[in-house]
């Protein structure tokens, strides 16, 4: 507030000096004499009409600039939402493809995880798709909990997820596979009252380094997720044959 007086004063002072100059060269064209009232007026009528002007057009800039930051904020927080699956806040799957290629030139090791919860349409259908979607929140709880803050995650399809493990070599990989296995296997699921329902996921593991870039790696790690789920589901799969490598790099990337 002081301030903002101070500066208006600073500001008018120009004004007041211009005014009073102004009166002293009419008063001179003219041949009158100066007078106080005169001389008065010229110093008032800049301060009295300058100063609440200058805090008018003070406070607008101040609402202005105030205006702006929050559109700003606001313009992030839309294009943040647009990367997000609106119920687990996980990337969708069009942000996750644009972070893996965007790291594509990174010099990481680079592994990645494809999860599919187990039998999940079993859980729609003896609890309602809303006990569903808790089930759904639960073990992606799970899965956050088991991988580092920098590890990127995203929501690939209905209740099918993606974990791009950065720096992970292989075995560090299968290690957070696991992790997140048992984490899920460890949920106390409870859709009634009195009754637990099993939740599991079978993951499907691969490596950059496996087929040369990180779309192929996904697709990879897509059929041993599958693999997992022909061999038992609830289990982790991280190898398979050539002719599997040669399929994820030739078939169409996702
Ligand atoms: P599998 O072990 O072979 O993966 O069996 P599954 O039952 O999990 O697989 P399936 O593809 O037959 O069914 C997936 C189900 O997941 C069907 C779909 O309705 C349900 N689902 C997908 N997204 C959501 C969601 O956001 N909320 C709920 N409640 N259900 C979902
Ligand atoms: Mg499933
Ligand atoms: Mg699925």
């Amino acid at each position: 507030m002081l301030a903002k007086l101070v500066k208006s004063v600073l500001i008018c002072m120009p004004c007041v000096l211009g005014a009073y100059f102004l009166l002293m060269f009419i008063e001179y064209l003219t041949g009158t004499p100066p007078t106080v009232t005169g001389t008065i007026t010229a110093i008032l009528i800049p301060v009295i009409i300058g100063i609440p002007v200058l805090f008018v057009i003070e406070g607008q800039a101040e609402r202005l600039s105030f205006a702006v930051l929050q559109l700003d904020d606001m313009r992030l927080e839309a294009e943040d939402r647009a990367k997000r699956d609106s119920m687990t806040g996980l990337y969708n799957h069009q942000h996750f493809m644009d972070e893996i290629r965007a790291s594509e030139g990174d010099r990481h090791k680079g592994s990645l995880l494809v999860l599919d919860i187990d039998k999940f349409k079993n859980i729609n259908d003896s609890f309602g798709h809303q006990k569903g979607d808790e089930a759904l929140i639960s073990v992606v709880k799970a899965v956050r909990a088991s991988v580092r803050g920098n590890d990127i995650i995203g929501r690939i399809g209905g209740e099918e997820f993606a974990v791009y493990l950065q720096d992970a070599s292989k075995s560090e990989a299968r290690i957070v596979a696991n992790r997140i296995r048992e984490n899920v296997e460890a949920i106390m699921f409870e859709p009634k009252k009195g009754l637990l329902a099993a939740l599991t996921v079978s993951i499907g593991v691969a490596m950059k380094r496996e087929v040369g870039n990180m779309v192929h790696a996904l697709r990879l790690a897509d059929m041993r997720m599958y693999e997992a789920k022909n061999t038992g589901r609830n289990r982790v799969v991280h190898s398979g044959s050539n002719a599997e490598l040669d399929r994820a790099k030739t078939d169409t990337p996702a």
